[in-house]
C-alpha cells in the first residue's frame, strides 16, 4: 500500500510544522493511558519516552493515586461507587449497553423521554432533546437552525464544535472579540443597517452564539449584555452551557441562574452531560417548536444512534441529586468554595490566572510553549495530573495549564497542589510577583 506520506504531509501547514516540532517532543504529557475512574485521584499507566525514536516503552508499572486536576468532573459524579453507578448497572441489566438504532427508528427509549422531561422541568422550559454526543449536539444542530442567507455572530473563543457547526451551516459568519459587547454591537449594527434604506435587513435570521463558561479562558459570558443586544437588534441567541450547567448558580442551573435570568429569555439552551453529570452526550432545550423542529430535521437526532442506557440513567440520577436534594446543594457549594480557594491561592503565589473567580475552569499562564512539557512532567513527578494547552487551542504565545476543579477534591489536595505549583512556577519562572 501507499505509505501515505504525501497524503498527510508533515510540513503542509504551520500547524503541522508546529505539531511536529513542539508537540512530538512532549508527547508523553498528552494521551496518558489512565486505568481508573476519572475521580479526584486517578491511576496512570507508566510509560518511558525514548529519546531516539519518539516511541513509548511501557514499564509495566502503574502510577497510583495521582491527584486529578484536569477532568471535568465538576460535581464528583464520575465515581463508580455512588448512587449513579448503581442505577447505571441496573439499567444495563434491563436495556443492555447499545441502543443499536436512532431515536426515530428503534432507539427511542422510555428513559430518553424521562430524561428530557426532567431536564425541561429543571430548566423550566417547554421541551428538551438529548443527543449521544456533546460535540455533535453543536456541530450537527447549528446547520439545522441557520443556513445560507442567515448571519451568525460568534464569540472569538467559541469551542471547535460550535465553529464546525457554523461552517457546516452555510450561513455567513462574523466573529466578535471575546465577550466584548461593544464589538458585538458594532457587528450587529453593520448587519442590520447594511444597505439602503437604513432599516433594511438583508439576513433571514441573525444568530448570536456564545458559551456560558469558556473552556480555555475560564471567563463567564456577559449574558445580560448579550440579551439586551439580542432584543435591540431582534437576533436569536444560542448558549452553550457545557461548562456551566450544574457548576454555576445555587441550584446548578448554569449562567442564567448565576445572573438571575429566566432560561426562557435564551432562545436555544445547549449543554453537555460530560462535565457536571459525569456522563456523556448533550441536549438542546427551549420552546416546543424548536425541539420539534430538531427532532425531525437534526442529523444527530435522525441518523445517529441514541444515548446509551447506562449513560442516560447516570444523568437521570445525577440530575435528580443536583436538582432536588441537599447533597446536590452541598456539592455545588463545595465546588464554588474549591474554585475560589484554588484560584485565590494561585493568585497569591503570583501566578497569572485568567477568567472569572466563580469559574470551575482555572487557566494559569505559562506563555512559552516550550515550558508546557516541563510543567506537566514536574507536576506528575510530585503526584499531580494536569492538562497543559497551547496552539491551536490557544494563541501561540499564551500557552497555559488549564486546571478543572472538582467538588470531590479535598482542601488538603488543593493545598498540596498549590505547594507543588509554587515550586514549579519558581523553577520555570512563571510568577510575575510574589505577594505575601
Ligand atoms: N461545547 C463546549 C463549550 C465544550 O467545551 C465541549 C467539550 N469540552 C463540547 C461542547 C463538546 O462536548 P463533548 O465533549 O461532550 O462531546
Amino acid at each position: 500500500a501507499n505509505d501515505m506520506k504525501d497524503f498527510v504531509p508533515l510540513y503542509a501547514s504551520f500547524e503541522s510544522f508546529y505539531t511536529r516540532n513542539i508537540y512530538n517532543r512532549i508527547q508523553d504529557v498528552f494521551n496518558r493511558p489512565i486505568c481508573s475512574v476519572p475521580g479526584p485521584v486517578i491511576d496512570i499507566v507508566e510509560r518511558q519516552f525514548s529519546k531516539s525514536g519518539w516511541m513509548f516503552k511501557y514499564t509495566g508499572k502503574v502510577l497510583k493515586n495521582v491527584v486529578n486536576l484536569g477532568s471535568y468532573n465538576y460535581l464528583g459524579f464520575a465515581e463508580n461507587d455512588g448512587p449513579c453507578a448503581e442505577a447505571s448497572i441496573e439499567s444495563i441489566e434491563k436495556y443492555g449497553v447499545g441502543v443499536c438504532s436512532s431515536r426515530k427508528e428503534m432507539g427511542n427509549l422510555d428513559i430518553h423521554v424521562k430524561l428530557e422531561q426532567k431536564m425541561a422541568e429543571y430548566l423550566d422550559v417547554e421541551a428538551c432533546l438529548t443527543f449521544g454526543m456533546g460535540f455533535a449536539t453543536n456541530s450537527m444542530n447549528i446547520p439545522c437552525l441557520v443556513s445560507k442567507g442567515c448571519l451568525i455572530i460568534s464569540d472569538g473563543l467559541n469551542h471547535a464544535s460550535l465553529v464546525l457547526g457554523c461552517r457546516l451551516s452555510g450561513a455567513q459568519i462574523r466573529v466578535f472579540k471575546h465577550n466584548d459587547m461593544k464589538d458585538l454591537e458594532s457587528k450587529l449594527r453593520d448587519a442590520v443597517v447594511y444597505g439602503q434604506p437604513r432599516t433594511h435587513r438583508p439576513w433571514k435570521k441573525i444568530l448570536i452564539i456564545v458559551e456560558g463558561v469558556y473552556s480555555m479562558e475560564g471567563s463567564i459570558v456577559n449574558l445580560p449584555g448579550i440579551l439586551e443586544l439580542k432584543k435591540k437588534y431582534k437576533a436569536y441567541v444560542f448558549l452553550d452551557e457545557a461548562h456551566s450547567i450544574g457548576a454555576l448558580g445555587s441550584r446548578g442551573r448554569g449562567v442564567t441562574e448565576y445572573f438571575g435570568i429566566h432560561p426562557r429569555e435564551v432562545d436555544i439552551m445547549m449543554g453537555t452531560f460530560t462535565k457536571s453529570f459525569g456522563a456523556a452526550g448533550g441536549y438542546i432545550a427551549g420552546s416546543r417548536a424548536l425541539v420539534e423542529h430538531l427532532r425531525y430535521h437534526s442529523h444527530s437526532a435522525c441518523y445517529a444512534t441514541s444515548m446509551s442506557p447506562p449513560v442516560c440513567e447516570q444523568i437521570i440520577t445525577s440530575l435528580h441529586i443536583i436538582s432536588s436534594t441537599d447533597e446536590g446543594k452541598r456539592r455545588i457549594k463545595q465546588l464554588a468554595d474549591n474554585c475560589r480557594m484554588f484560584r485565590q491561592g494561585l493568585k497569591k503565589l503570583g501566578n497569572i490566572v485568567y477568567g472569572n473567580d466563580d469559574s470551575p475552569v482555572v487557566p494559569a499562564m505559562i506563555y512559552a510553549p516550550t515550558k508546557l512539557g516541563a510543567f506537566s512532567r514536574e507536576m506528575l513527578k510530585r503526584g499531580f495530573g494536569v492538562v497543559v494547552v497551547g496552539f491551536p487551542a490557544t494563541p501561540i504565545a499564551e500557552s497555559r495549564v488549564r486546571f478543572c476543579i472538582s467538588a470531590a477534591l479535598t482542601e488538603q489536595q488543593l493545598q498540596d497542589a498549590l505547594d507543588a505549583i509554587s515550586d514549579i512556577s519558581d523553577l520555570l519562572q512563571m510568577k510575575y510577583s510574589k505577594k505575601k
